[in-house]
């Protein structure tokens, strides 16, 4: 995979999914422009830029169109161009829940995340692709928009259904630009969003059945693929629900 020549903006950077996948990008020769809303993020710039790599931090929130519309803009200042646009920030609210449950501030700060989160990234980075001849944009679905599970997050869940359904028709629209865009579900991960919502190791372990491989996939393993699509290795994968997920969507009764 080679990413050389390419700028890539990747949300939600200064943890898990997004920082693993900024360290992978920067080693197969991309620029990076990192956003979180956590300050956090400016380490994994210092960390690249100590490595030798180019990295620029941003902080933002991508609920918010005004700080989507000024990180485009930021990336394109500092490299001269966007090639790659990687929406993965995302929330999972400890207070989601089923339909009795979940109030509806929680529904609300859910879809504003990890949704219009996603279409800002969108309406920004769209037209800073075109600018530049084409790209690749991966939006991180989840696993859940294909499955139900009976511990419930319904905000989530939903959330991660349109990601999906977005993505698909983003994909279409937008085939003909040279602009491909994808959807990376990763099953379930090792990483700070989903071990503080499975917060014992019974529940940690009730999950895991349902794994083939019987184990929590990790940051680092998303990242490889986002990679991929990333780069020109994928050049004819546009609209696809990108499953790397330890085998959880194909199993209906798993090893004992
Ligand atoms: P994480 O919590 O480790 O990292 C998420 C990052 O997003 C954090 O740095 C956080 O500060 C940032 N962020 C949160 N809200 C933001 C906002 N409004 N604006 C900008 N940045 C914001 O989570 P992760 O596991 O790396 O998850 C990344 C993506 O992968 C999310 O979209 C998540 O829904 C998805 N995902 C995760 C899993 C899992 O099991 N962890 C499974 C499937 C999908």
């Amino acid at each position: 995979m080679d990413l050389k020549g390419k700028t890539a903006l990747i949300t939600g950077a200064a943890a898990g999914i997004g920082a693993a996948s900024a360290h992978c990008f920067a080693k197969h020769g991309a620029k990076l422009c990192l956003v979180d809303i956590n300050s956090d993020g400016a380490h994994v710039v210092e960390e690249l830029n100590q490595a030798g790599h180019e990295a620029v931090f941003v902080q933002g929130d991508v609920a918010n169109e005004q700080d989507c519309e000024a990180m485009i803009a930021a990336c394109e200042n500092h490299f001269g161009s966007l090639n790659v646009l990687f929406n993965n920030a995302g929330i999972m609210d400890a207070a989601d829940g089923d339909s009795q449950a979940c109030d509806e501030n929680v529904w609300d700060r859910t879809m504003n995340i990890n949704v219009k989160g996603v279409f800002f990234g969108c309406k920004y980075g769209i037209p800073a692709l075109r600018r530049a001849g084409g790209g690749s944009i991966i939006n991180t679905a989840s696993f859940v928009a294909l499955l139900g599970a009976a511990t419930p997050q319904l905000a989530y869940t939903a959330s991660k259904g349109a990601v999906l359904a977005m993505s698909r028709e983003l994909a279409v629209i937008h085939a003909r630009e040279g602009i491909r865009v994808n959807a990376l579900c990763p099953g379930p991960l090792r990483t700070e969003l989903l071990m503080s919502f499975l917060d014992t190791e019974a529940k940690r372990q009730r999950r895991l059945v349902h794994v083939p491989m019987g184990r929590f996939g990790l940051a680092e393993e998303m990242a490889q693929a986002a990679c991929f699509l990333a780069s020109d290795a994928s050049s004819y994968l546009t609209g696809s629900t990108f499953t790397v997920d330890g085998g959880i969507t194909a199993a209906y009764v798993t090893p004992e």
